[in-house]
């Protein structure tokens, strides 16, 4: 039991065998024999694929103006937050959550306009993303997406023992639409991973070189529009267009990243495959309710987008004049720029207390930064360190 920690009692019919064991390991060799073997055999069992990965990691630095992981900046207005406190206190924290999220559901139906039948929530789109993979996989077992992009889609397929197929993006980072054929044609991918907004890259895909993608494969087409808040563009209406098309949203940046809640639209026999592998309680009842008092709120959401893409604008101008810096358009909450020496600039701006996302890796995003656009503040601050390091 977790409460008793140290105090707990190991069940009193292996008590006796355990104590042997221990005694035995520490007459012979001080247990590090055993030790050895039990390491050895834990690789022996990991995949393959996942010994070779490295984890998703954000590396942790304490700066006093975070923009780095393309989070809101904003924290929820007083009125809102008395309420959630209110809601919170009414929850029934000893039951579990309402498994099928009606509630949550059916107001994002409404808001979007969507059949509540279509709509799965989960733990973060992250979670939606392998639950995708998990279901969808029993064809090719291919995986295919433009890269660079978002990281999960290569760590969440390798880690299912799916085959990645990862497929450049062209000069502009948008699709590459004769490659993306060949490869669609070849290749006969169970599931295309189209982020768009793409991340790190910031830009939308061009329309027509989706719509092709969407004739073109025979496998699900998902696409991620995580930042379609900033973007004002959707595909969600085409699903019913296009029987092998999944949308997929997150609150997460739009003010609501700790509560990890990703949103899947689709038909309903493809959510009615993916509710078959979903963990019961895949999202717990605080996101749930507070979710749920978010959305009945939305206007205070949409202003603060509003923000976010007035300061985009404003951040791109200005770093579009700093000498040494390349900035790319962004229809996202966040630009990517390039600069001679990402590294130093990176470590600079933590001297300066301002955290962005280093990108810097040989390809594409050689020598790239990505920043989160925050409050005016944030920004200035930002904009000052990057002049200062750049010019020392
Ligand atoms: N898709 C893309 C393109 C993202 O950039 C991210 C977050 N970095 C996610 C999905 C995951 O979002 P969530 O917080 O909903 O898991």
């Amino acid at each position: 039991m977790v409460f008793k920690g140290r105090a707990a009692r190991i069940c009193n019919e292996c008590v006796g065998e355990v104590g042997e064991q221990i005694k035995g390991k520490a007459s012979s060799d001080g247990g590090k024999k055993s030790q050895v073997r039990h390491t050895d055999l834990v690789k022996s069992r990991v995949k393959e694929g996942i010994r070779k990965l490295s984890p998703y990691s954000v590396p942790h630095f304490k700066c006093r103006v975070k923009l780095d992981g393309n989070e809101s900046p904003f924290h929820l207005p007083k009125e809102v937050e008395e309420r959630v406190v209110r809601e919170i206190r009414d929850i029934p924290i000893n039951r579990y959550p309402d498994p099928d999220a009606a509630t949550l559901r059916e107001k994002i139906s409404k808001i979007t306009d969507f059949p509540i039948d279509g709509i799965v929530v989960g733990n973060g789109s992250d979670e939606l993303i392998e639950l995708l993979m998990i279901t969808f996989s029993g064809g090719t077992g291919r995986v295919l997406y433009p890269v660079p992009t978002f990281s999960m889609f290569r760590i969440t397929s390798v880690a299912l023992g799916l085959e990645p197929i990862p497929v450049e993006l062209d000069a502009k980072f948008d699709i590459d639409a004769k490659l993306m054929a060949r490869e669609i044609k070849t290749k006969n991918p169970d599931l295309i991973f189209l982020a768009s907004p793409n991340n790190p890259t910031g830009n939308r895909y061009s329309d027509d070189r989706i719509f092709e993608i969407l004739k073109n494969s025979n496998g699900l087409v998902v696409l991620d529009e995580a930042y379609c808040d900033f973007s004002g563009k959707s595909f969600l209406p085409l699903i019913q267009q296009y029987e092998n098309l999944i949308v997929l949203r997150t609150m997460s940046k739009v003010g609501f990243a700790g509560l990890r809640l990703g949103i899947l639209f689709g038909r309903v026999e493809h959510v009615r495959e993916i509710n078959k592998v979903r963990l019961p309680y895949n999202v717990n009842s605080l996101s749930q309710r507070v979710a749920e008092v978010v959305l009945d709120r939305v206007g205070f959401v949409s202003e603060r987008i509003q923000l976010i893409n007035r300061e985009r604008g404003r951040v791109y101008k200005e770093l579009k004049i700093i000498r040494g810096v390349t900035a790319f358009p962004s229809d996202a909450n966040f630009i990517l720029f390039k600069v001679e020496d990402a590294d130093g600039v990176f470590r600079g701006l933590i001297e300066k207390g301002v955290l962005v996302r280093n990108f810097n890796s040989p390809g594409r995003l050689e020598n790239c930064l990505r920043v989160t656009i925050g409050t005016p503040d944030e920004n200035n601050d930002f904009l000052r360190a990057l002049r200062e390091v750049l010019s020392s």
